[in-house]
């Protein structure tokens, strides 16, 4: 279909409008490589509102669970257990240690990781529990914490979509050992690609730190804390440049208002399509009581992939683009020779069935009304 101005897409960055005025300051400050002013101004943000112990800024959350893998000294064998129904970084990072990944289903109510049956899938090669609060909706994380205490295993938080997102009074970031942000093009914070490490058991600052800088203790010697930096450890270049930090700053401390606007949007879809779903046979998101909702996306689960294919066409027809999401990991052509045949039915019928609809800051209110209308008036076909 030709694409018009009335066309609405899937998503649209949004632009705080500061960018530009920090980006300029960070040049004419002539220190461009990471590690500068900005790099420091938004760790600190993060470290002081969310209480992460340990933040540092990397150019992906890809990057961000890479180096968790190897600060968990993930080796060849080593299990990780994360859901299937995830991005594929989640599992790439530790297979690229050698990891075995043992997949997880989703839980009845929303993806997240089914916790109820992690504790079956530990054997004595299980290291690591990775979880991804979707839709920046938390998991059930006392459980999981717990299983990972009984076990002495330790917990990752995918949290690339939960950024101001809670678990109870609990920021998610803040809970496991380990956590990773995405500040991509999509998410809710964006630097067009970037990523954070936050690190709350403390043993692992040190060693972040080096790996953080190419394998040196370039950071200690920035602290005087050594008298010359050397080749200590393996590691990379996880660091974004001051200019991509620069920008990410300027959303960091407009962050309040994306997501209250974000919010707005999200209730707006949830109370004008309530009814038409259950007509329907269509779930919407549901919140648990211990999550809190960051708006991060709005979804539809249809009751068949006949469905979702007439919805998205219908929806295509007038304009508005909306997109199915992850196809299981456990199927995927790299995967399913490796995974033990177990049937993870809600990840694949989630592959099969959700929907995600126009999410952004700049959605107006005459094109969420477009949206809303032009799904309550498709007649689904009965099957
Ligand atoms: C976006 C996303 C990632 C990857 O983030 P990048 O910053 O693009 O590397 C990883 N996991 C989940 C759950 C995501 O949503």
């Amino acid at each position: 279909m030709v694409q018009n101005n009335d066309y609405i897409g899937f998503n649209k960055p949004y632009l705080t409008g500061q960018e530009q005025e920090f980006i300029a300051d960070a040049v004419r400050l002539k220190k461009l490589s990471g590690n500068g002013k900005y790099t420091i101004l938004c760790q600190q943000f993060f470290e002081q509102n969310f209480g992460f112990k340990k933040c540092l800024l990397t150019t992906s959350c890809t990057d961000a669970l890479e180096m968790c893998a190897l600060l968990l000294n993930i080796q060849l064998g080593d299990e990780v257990i994360m859901p299937s129904y995830t991005f594929v970084s989640t599992a790439n990072a530790f297979v690229l240690r050698g990891a075995k990944i043992v997949f997880c289903d989703s839980n009845l109510v929303n993806p997240n990781i089914d916790s109820g049956q992690i504790e079956r899938l530990i054997t004595s090669k299980t290291k690591a529990i990775v979880v991804v609060h979707y839709a920046g909706v938390a998991c059930d994380m006392d459980n999981v914490m717990s299983i990972a205490n009984r076990h002495n295993l330790f917990v990752v938080e995918d949290a690339a979509q939960a950024i101001d997102s809670y678990y109870k009074d609990r920021p998610l970031g803040s809970i496991g050992h380990l956590a990773t942000f995405s500040f991509h093009e999509t998410k809710n914070i964006s630097s067009g690609e970037g990523g954070m490490l936050v690190i709350n058991d403390t043993q692992f600052i040190n060693r972040a730190e080096i790996l953080w800088e190419k394998g040196t203790n370039r950071v200690a010697f920035f602290k005087g804390q050594v008298d010359k930096y050397n080749w200590v450890d393996i590691g990379s270049s996880y660091l974004p440049s001051e200019i991509t930090a620069a920008f990410l700053y300027a959303q960091i401390i407009a962050m309040e208002d994306i997501q209250s606007k974000r919010k707005k949007i999200w209730h707006m879809y949830f109370e004008h399509l309530s009814e038409w779903a259950t007509f329907n046979k269509i779930r919407l998101p549901q919140i648990p009581v211990y999550a809190t909702n960051n708006a991060h996306m709005f979804y539809l689960v249809c009751s068949s992939p006949a469905h979702r294919t007439e919805i998205i066409n219908s929806l295509q027809n007038d304009g508005i683009m909306a997109v199915f999401h992850y196809l299981s990991l456990h199927n995927s052509p790299f995967y399913i020779e490796k995974h033990d045949n177990r049937v993870l039915k809600e990840s694949d019928n989630l592959s099969s069935t959700l929907i995600r609809l126009p999410m952004f800051y700049d959605l107006s209110e005459t094109q969420i009304t477009k949206i809303i209308k032009s799904l309550t008036t498709i007649r689904l076909s009965i099957n």
